[in-house]
């Protein structure tokens, strides 16, 4: 089981770990403890660097496989055995990038819900650029400048990001987590992380984020389309 390290410390960005297992095929070690995220909800796996005495492998992606996260290594170098020690480094570029969107992509739930009442159903993003699925019957372009404005003012007011983990019976009692179908859950599930933008969003999320709505700079509307007469997906651009 690997200890997920970007769960509480988003910003950290390289750590000590030991390989637990290796998985031969994929060319990939898991590791007891990794800040590498290992992609869902949305958001892409990171990539990144694992140094072993003097060998340098690059991180293609990380995966989730049961509970144990497996680092994909590029190349064909003889990978470390099962207890060497080894030193992580995330490609802190890229997951700054998508730490500012992923953000962004709440600040626009939090915007969408507040003002209009639709619901969120589904997301998917890159680094800078994301797109959101919403139940948002009234959506049309003349709304597309006053939503603009609304998430920018909102990133600007400088809202803390904070991040909870609680014991499922917890959370399910907190009602802004019932819009964002917390209840499909599956029942195995005990602790639910949660992610606020205080004052405007509340989910239950794996992914990382900002600390601060002000981190996310400038961001811009630059399409949605219709995907049926309820159903409107929302593109996103956040500004470099
Ligand atoms: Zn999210």
């Amino acid at each position: 089981m690997t200890e997920l390290l970007y769960q509480t410390d988003s910003y950290l960005k390289e750590f000590d770990s030991t390989v637990t297992a290796i998985d031969s095929d994929n060319h990939a070690v898991a590791l007891e403890r990794s800040s590498f995220y290992p992609g869902g909800g949305g958001q892409p796996a990171d990539r990144g660097t694992l140094i072993y005495g003097d060998t340098e492998y690059t991180v293609l992606k990380a995966k989730k496989t049961g509970s144990d996260v497996y680092h994909y290594i590029d190349g064909d170098a003889p990978l470390p055995d099962v207890g060497s020690t080894v030193h992580g480094k995330i490609d802190w570029e890229r997951r700054y990038m998508l730490m500012r969107t992923h953000t962004a992509m709440h600040i626009l739930c939090g915007v969408i819900f507040r003002d209009y009442g639709a619901s969120v159903t589904g997301g998917d993003m890159d680094p800078l650029k994301g797109r959101m699925d919403f139940e948002f019957e009234t959506m049309q372009r003349e709304l597309v400048q006053a939503i603009e404005t609304a998430i920018n003012k909102e990133a600007a007011r400088g809202l803390p990001v904070t991040v909870k983990i609680l014991p499922r019976e917890e959370a399910f009692q907190i009602p802004d987590l019932i819009r964002t179908k917390i209840n499909l859950l599956p029942e195995g599930i005990r602790q639910v992380r949660v992610v606020e933008i205080v004052g405007l969003d509340l989910q239950a999320d794996g992914g990382t984020h900002v600390g601060n709505t002000s981190e996310v700079g400038n961001m811009r509307v630059v399409d949605y389309k219709s995907k049926g007469k309820i159903n409107k997906r929302i593109y996103l651009e956040v500004e470099d």
